[in-house]
């Protein structure tokens, strides 16, 4: 080997060194970008103003992500697209309900397949029913579908991960007033449990009630917590007016729950989703 040889060979490990650096550092500081999607066709719940400003405020005090938002059928055709939807690295789907319109449901679940995340909140389970009692692929994606609930209750929810991102926050067992789901197509098997309730929220038969899990989607991470009904469910700080059942406690819980499985999702913290 010749020294013009070597000192070519060098110069090309340290090009490929500084490559290496400049776009390492450039991904790891630079933020996810988040769709926050609050259309609704069904129920609206109250608490979707509150879960806007408070996925709002998450992205801006940590800068682990931004948020879009997605708020009406307008925005939805615009930026849901299977281009538009290039654009981002993940979905939160903050109490939506019904059959939303988006632009092509298929181009979307793929788009999660391929490595992207979807987070979802209370009512994301009651969005895309399967007509005549059939299983929606969006019921597959997510890992069950909302079934009923009744008043709400007083439940302890039982800490199922105390390693997981979206779990090391809370205690071993969560005590929290919330409007509780109960789930149909619903399989153990099929995803990692967070929380669950070994009662029924209401009349309290012993039992496997699911309140969050996460699980993998082809490439992609989805994460889901049943939690976010009510308004000081989501934030400590909520209106006068608003009267508070929850200790602020609870929401700043709350708050550490999701962004946990926010940041799992998207792949910036490491945590189990084996079932
Ligand atoms: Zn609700």
């Amino acid at each position: 080997m010749n020294t013009a040889n070597v000192a070519g060979k060098m110069l090309t490990a340290l090009v490929l060194g500084l490559c290496l650096i400049v776009f390492g550092v450039g991904a790891q500081a630079a933020p996810k970008k988040l769709l926050v999607v609050t259309v609704t066709k069904g129920f609206r719940h109250s608490s979707i103003p509150t879960a806007e400003k408070v996925l709002g405020d998450l992205a801006q005090k940590t800068g682990d992500f931004t948020v879009d938002y997605v708020r009406d059928d307008t925005e939805m055709a615009e930026k849901m697209t299977a281009a538009a939807l290039a654009n981002y690295d993940g979905v939160i789907f903050a109490n939506t309900t019904g059959i939303l319109p988006l632009p092509d449901k298929q181009a979307f679940l793929d788009w999660i397949k391929s490595g992207k995340a979807f987070i979802g909140m209370h009512s994301a389970c009651d969005t895309f029913h399967g007509p005549n009692g059939t299983v929606d692929p969006y019921t597959e994606m997510i890992g069950s579908e909302f079934k009923e609930h009744h008043a709400q209750a007083e439940v302890d929810c039982i800490n199922q991960d105390p390693k997981h991102p979206a779990d090391k926050s809370l205690p071993p067992s969560w005590h929290l007033k919330d409007e509780i789901y109960l789930m149909k197509n619903f399989e153990r098997s099929k995803v990692h449990g967070l929380l669950t309730l070994d009662k029924h929220p209401n009349d309290k038969t012993p039992g496997d009630y699911p309140i969050a899990w996460c699980k993998e989607y082809g490439k992609g991470r989805v994460f889901y917590t049943s939690l976010g009904h009510r308004e000081d469910v989501w934030d400590p700080n909520t209106a006068p007016s608003f009267k508070r059942e929850n200790p602020k406690d609870v929401s700043e819980l709350y708050q550490k729950h999701i962004l946990g499985g926010i940041r799992w999702a998207l792949g910036l913290e490491e945590g189990n989703a084996k079932p």
